[in-house]
């Protein structure tokens, strides 16, 4: 029996070049070309002008701790019991939702430092991963 894998993200020509920077190693943002408006998750056009014309900016992955929740319940493969969920702020402003990893739950504070890094988490999926800074 082969091992269960992470539900595959939903890859569209908004998002694809999120994906596409991930694999590169890095974590990157839309950045609007008009205002330079930074936004995630993707969408085709600027929430603060209008304009669709976008690139992509790289993050330096400082962040900080916003919110977490603690999975304990259902527990299906590959996911295991405790998984922790984040939403990190970024420095440069935007927040995404990813794992937290390296850290017990009892030592988790909001508004904590936070390195997000790039990991394999499969053969085939890269994604971004919170963990303390150092
Ligand atoms: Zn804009």
């Amino acid at each position: 029996m082969s091992e269960a894998l992470r539900p595959r993200p939903p890859v569209n020509r908004d998002n694809a070049f999120f994906f596409d920077e991930l694999n590169a190693g890095r974590i990157s943002v839309q950045c609007c070309d008009s205002c330079a408006e930074l936004r995630h998750p993707p969408v085709p056009m600027c929430p603060a002008c209008h304009s669709l014309a976008w690139s992509a900016r790289t993050m330096s992955g400082a962040g900080e701790l916003i919110s977490f929740v603690v999975m304990h319940h259902p527990v299906r493969p590959p996911f295991q019991d405790g998984y922790i969920v984040a939403l990190v702020e970024l420095a440069e402003g935007p927040r995404l939702v990813m794992n937290l990893e390296e850290i017990e739950e009892d030592h988790i504070e909001i508004g904590m430092k936070i390195h997000v890094a790039v990991r394999a988490v499969d053969a085939e999926l890269v994604l971004p991963v919170a963990v303390p800074a150092q």
